[in-house]
């Protein structure tokens, strides 16, 4: 896979040291096992794949670059470049300025935008109405185009099944900038709705069934379906793609799900049902795959917490987070510094969307093991920098130095 040139203080010796090893070990990508570091009255459990994804590295590149050869100019994102505050701070700090925040709520009025500026698309995409506006503005719109290619997958999924005239069930979290700019594109070709998670799927279901009354779809899939949708007509023949970062085993069951719906209601065989649902299989990404795979392999072994790094608003890490609580104590943070002390620490609960302070942390035993994974948008620095400060509660900071060297 191609390799970027991301800023060295992303980059930490230790993950590199760590990655290049069990890349080397296992090209093919089929050991989910995690590395284990024992440091003695602390083992830590690193998941085989976590960290900057091919999209993540290549839309940081293209920034820092763009900053680095446009001095004197005004330089915008549309948004956050990816959900990590780190990268998203650092742009900041060059004088990059966001358009709008991620919500989609408008920070610097397009009236103040001109032909001279330069407006850098994030990784996940943006819709064809910003694009539009962008060129309405005089500023070509794909100049600085972020956009990872396996969200265009995605997009060029939709447009193929929309063109055989089936309509497109997107599933994904509708105010999520990917999902946003996948429904537009997808809406410019075929009828399409966005489900956020199963039950979405199961009441969307009610409509194929003719279960509930066609009126209702309008209500309850308020701004989550195209213009013009018809409810009876455009849920006849469909398939399913997602976002990219989605929870592998809850977009299989949502397409495995719509499928068998679709099947009973048209009375179809596994040998017909092409004729009503699209096979798309997923449309997650390589890194989404990869990630929740070696969460998989992680939690084969035993552990007494886990501990997931990653912007709190970020998709695919959330989802990390989801895995790693059905089996243990698992800490969701966003730096090093929030881990407190041994017994304190600061943690995000996605759930309800806020941060609950712990004063139970780290057990008191001969030796704690702590499996430990990141978001696709998290820099390697921050999960060395955790690991460093676990390794200060237990005064080992300096052996990592010696792991280091093991790993070269
Ligand atoms: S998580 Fe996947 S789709 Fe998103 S930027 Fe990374 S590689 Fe691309």
């Amino acid at each position: 896979m191609k390799t970027f040139n991301v800023p060295i203080i992303y980059r930490s010796p230790l993950i590199t040291a760590i990655k290049n090893s069990r890349k080397k070990q296992d090209r093919m990508k089929k050991d989910f096992t995690p590395t284990v570091l024992d440091f003695g009255p602390l083992r830590i459990l690193l998941a085989r794949h976590f960290g900057f994804c091919y999209g993540v590295e290549n839309a940081i590149e293209i920034a820092f670059k763009t900053v680095e050869e446009n001095p004197g100019k005004r330089i915008f994102l549309l948004s956050e470049m990816i959900h990590n505050p780190h990268v998203n701070n650092d742009l900041l700090a060059k004088g990059v300025q966001f358009i709008m925040d991620t919500a989609g709520r408008q920070l610097v009025p397009w009236e103040n935008l001109t032909p001279d500026d330069i407006v850098i698309i994030p990784a996940f995409g943006t819709t064809l109405e910003i694009e539009a506006k962008l060129s309405s503005l005089g500023i070509a719109p794909l100049q600085y185009n972020t956009t990872c290619p396996f969200v265009e997958r995605v997009w060029n999924k939709a447009e193929q099944i929309g063109q055989q005239s089936y309509t497109v069930i997107v599933h994904g979290k509708p105010g999520h900038e990917e999902t946003r700019a996948t429904f537009s594109h997808s809406r410019s070709n075929t009828p399409t709705v966005v489900v956020k998670d199963m039950a979405e799927a199961q009441l969307l279901a009610t409509f194929i069934t003719g279960a509930s009354q066609a009126a209702e779809f309008y209500e309850r899939f308020k701004g989550q379906y195209s213009e013009g949708f018809d409810v009876v007509k455009d849920l006849q023949r469909v398939g399913v793609v997602n976002q990219t970062t989605m929870l592998a085993t809850e977009t299989q069951g949502i397409a495995d799900y719509i499928k068998n719906v679709i099947m009973d209601r048209y009375a179809l065989t596994d040998e017909n049902v092409a004729e009503r649902f699209a096979d798309t299989r997923d449309t997650l990404c390589y890194a989404t795959n990869d990630n929740q795979s070696a969460v998989t392999g992680l939690l084969q072994e035993q552990a007494d917490l886990a501990i997931v790094v990653g912007g709190y608003n970020s998709s695919n890490t959330s989802h990390l987070v989801e895995l790693c609580e059905e089996k243990l104590p698992t800490y969701f943070i966003a730096a090093d510094d929030q881990m407190i002390s041994k017994d304190k620490i600061r943690h995000y609960d996605f759930h309800h969307k806020q941060e609950l302070n712990s004063d139970v942390f780290l057990p008191e035993k001969d030796v704690v093991t702590v499996m430990m994974t990141s978001g696709a948008s998290c820099p390697d620095a921050l999960v060395e920098a955790v690991i460093r400060r676990l390794l200060s509660f237990y005064g080992l900071e300096q052996q990592i130095e010696q792991v280091i060297e093991n790993y070269k």
